[in-house]
């Protein structure tokens, strides 16, 4: 068995059903055909160049294009007025949520972990992933990928991620491509992260269909919850196994960390005019500029930013992924699929919900326990 596929085969199949959705299906179906065309022909022409070809096919019709773009600037409207709208919540929650998570990491040390790498072969990778898998009944989700072709290797940049998933949207398959997958732990929880968002797409598609699918996708703040969710019960899982377990601890901080910077680069965008946050315009600002923006008592953090460098809503997906991650159980996300999640941002998902920082202090500090060795 070899996690990645070097045969696009299965990625023709898919294009070529997209392309007659173009043709033949109502615009919704369009829209949604175009906006997977868009990601599977950027990673693909990686793959095969071949696949180049289709370029002119997909983007050829005109008129569709442009309806094509009101639908996506008109959605993308409604993310950002949506989180200015409810600045104010996320000020306020984002603000208890990291005190709790400074505190409480600064006891395991401030600054990111440096840690010996360990170098496995592809058959000790498969193990730990599906070993991981088999203990929450998830396997499956992994030899699908595998038997049918779609874990690809990328040699390029993927814009500073490690790992991207592609979902065609009309029928709910799914493709994963790693970059620079080096059969280490750290590897290993990118693909563990990747087969998150393919577990929760399936559930989201089985529920909602194409329309709601689609629209999750550009306007939901949960993208990355399930994800993250997948990333840490990874590494918890070598933890509590006594797994490569001193590696996973350490990548287990790191990841913290980086969970706390995005949540205070959100938290820092919650307090700029809009118009900078439309299309990310507060990307040129220097950190002093920001830090003009930032309320009395809390311009000392504006040292932390040098810039803001990722998308808000890249910034606001990692966010609140971390923390909502945090609240569910395993094989419990039920929560997130309670009626709010395929809609825009609502604050009485976290109040009804009971996902409040009391709570969030307490299984924040259970699990942190568990690193300190
Ligand atoms: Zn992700």
């Amino acid at each position: 068995m070899e996690i990645f596929s070097t045969d696009t085969t299965i990625f023709h199949k898919e294009i070529k059903e997209l392309l007659y959705i173009l043709e033949h299906e109502k615009t919704m179906e369009k829209i949604a055909a175009l906006s997977s065309m868009e990601a599977m022909l950027l990673l693909g022409t990686q793959l095969d160049e071949t696949i180049l070809n289709f370029d002119k096919k997909v983007f050829g019709n005109r008129a569709l294009m442009e309806k094509y773009q009101q639908y996506m600037n008109a959605n993308y409207k409604k993310f950002i007025n949506n989180f200015y709208e409810n600045k104010e919540f996320h000020q306020a929650y984002l603000c208890e949520i990291l005190k709790i998570i400074g505190e409480d990491l600064q006891e395991l040390g401030e600054e990111y972990r440096t840690y010996n790498t360990t170098y496995l072969k592809e058959d000790e990778c498969i193990d730990i992933i599906t070993s991981y898998l088999k203990s929450i009944k998830k396997e499956n989700l992994f030899y699908e990928m595998i038997e049918e072709k779609r874990i690809f290797e990328l040699k390029r940049n993927l814009d500073g991620y490690n790992g991207e998933t592609v979902t065609i949207i009309n029928n709910g398959d799914s493709f994963i491509f790693l970059k620079g997958f080096d059969k280490t732990i750290f590897s290993l929880t990118t693909l563990s992260h990747e087969l998150g968002h393919i577990d929760d797409f399936k559930t989201i598609y089985q529920k909602y269909g194409i329309k709601d699918s689609h629209n999750l996708n550009l306007l939901s703040i949960y993208n990355e919850t399930i994800s993250k969710k997948y990333e840490k019960d990874f590494l918890y899982y070598l933890v509590d196994n006594n797994i490569y377990k001193e590696e996973a601890i350490d990548i287990l901080i790191n990841l913290y960390w980086n969970d706390y910077d995005v949540i205070l680069s959100t938290y820092i965008l919650s307090y700029l005019p809009k118009r900078l946050l439309e299309r990310d315009k507060y990307q040129h600002l220097t950190a002093e500029e920001i830090t003009k923006y930032l309320p009395e008592g809390q311009k000392e953090i504006g040292e932390y930013v040098d810039s803001l460098n990722s998308t808000l809503q890249d910034d606001i997906n990692y966010a609140y992924g971390a923390i909502i991650s945090e609240y569910l159980d395993s094989n419990n996300k039920d929560t997130l699929y309670s009626g709010y999640r395929h809609k825009l941002f609502n604050p009485n998902f976290i109040v009804e919900n009971k996902l409040l920082p009391e709570d969030f202090s307490k299984i924040y500090q259970k699990k942190l326990n568990k690193l300190k060795i």
